[in-house]
């Protein structure tokens, strides 16, 4: 019999699409049953939003100060209190920051190690992940005799339907939460753009855009179509982008029906964050370029030519 406890990923009161898609790949495994866990300082309507997705049992949520902020420290005991009391076999987690923040943690403090990236699920114990920036797949057996710790990947999971009616169940652990870490502040990149780990259309700029200033070309024209705003590592890395619109192995890994990428050679770990995308669309002017390996359409010429060039032609 196999249980699963999915710890919710949330913020500003609201729950992650992350934690949608953990739901999503739950109901590949069969389980009896699925739960959610919610820690918050007031988790109520983050778990009422929970218990409408679809195959849950039951939502538990903890209401505690510490829980105020995302704090795998203070969130991972309490976590093993709620696994062990409520006898589960497998803690689900998003890839998120959070997730693979704390479920470590939570690994360790149960004693097991843990499975990282799921990306299909074969069976109970049984999965796909994949290895080598996404250019391999493994498919990995785990131990059945002791619990089962996972991040699951986001971008392989289409977000759970919001047909459920689960039980909503305010729970509380009795636990000493450690005092070594505490919350300082969090600085957040605020954007009115859709956001780019969950936007179904993606526009990025690379090293060949140039310059901070010139990126407004790839905002502009995101802002046209309607798209999200990435960029590769050397975009960031020359200071045009803030780190959060990273897209790849060390930044986001993204699965957008439509990407298009401007001045972005096609490095493997850029790839890696891109596997899953639907239609892949690059303009580069080196027609050698990797990305056109990829790329569904490709277009050699000159950003700066072809961006006005599209938009005109689009209307
Ligand atoms: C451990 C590790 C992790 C990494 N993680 C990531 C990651 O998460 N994400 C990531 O992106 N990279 C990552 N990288 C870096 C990666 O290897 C590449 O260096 C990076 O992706 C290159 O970015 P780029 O394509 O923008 O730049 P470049 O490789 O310099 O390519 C720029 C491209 O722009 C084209 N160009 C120039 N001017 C124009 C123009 N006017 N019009 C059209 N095209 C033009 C050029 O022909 C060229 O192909 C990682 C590297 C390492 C070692």
């Amino acid at each position: 019999m196999s249980t699963i406890l999915i710890i919710a990923d949330h913020a500003h009161g609201r729950l992650s699409a992350a934690t949608r898609k953990v739901v999503r790949c739950a109901a590949d495994f069969g389980a009896d049953a699925v739960d959610i866990l919610v820690l918050a300082d007031h988790g109520a309507d983050v778990a009422a939003e929970a218990a409408r997705l679809s195959g849950i049992r039951t939502v538990k949520y903890i209401d505690h100060a510490a829980n105020a902020h995302a704090l795998a420290a203070a969130a991972a005991p309490q976590i093993v209190a709620a696994v062990e009391a409520g006898d589960y076999s497998h803690v689900l987690g998003s890839n998120t920051s959070f997730g693979k923040d704390v479920m470590p943690r939570v690994a360790a403090l149960l004693g097991v190690g843990m499975v990282t990236d799921l990306m299909r699920v074969l069976g109970a114990h049984e999965f796909e992940r994949p290895t080598y920036a996404g250019n391999a797949v493994d498919t990995i057996a785990a131990p059945d005799d002791r619990i089962l710790v996972a991040t699951v990947r986001g971008a392989s999971f289409e977000p759970a339907a919001e047909d459920g009616e689960a039980t909503i169940e305010a729970v509380s652990v009795d636990v000493h939460l450690p005092e070594h870490t505490r919350y300082i502040g969090m600085e957040e990149h605020a954007s009115d753009r859709p956001d780019l780990g969950n936007a179904p259309r993606v526009v990025t700029g690379g090293r060949g855009v140039g310059s901070e200033d010139n990126f407004r070309v790839i905002y502009d024209f995101a802002d046209h179509i309607g798209a999200a705003v990435g960029a590769s590592r050397a975009a960031v890395d020359a200071g045009y982008v803030p780190n959060d619109m990273q897209v790849g192995q060390t930044g986001k890994i993204i699965a957008p029906e439509l990407y298009i990428c401007f001045g972005i050679s096609g490095a493997i770990q850029h790839l890696a964050g891109i596997k899953d995308a639907g239609t892949i669309v690059a303009v580069n002017k080196d027609a050698d370029a990797p990305i056109f390996e990829v790329a569904d359409y490709g277009l050699v010429g000159d950003l700066f030519e072809v961006i006005p060039a599209i938009t005109k032609a689009i209307g």
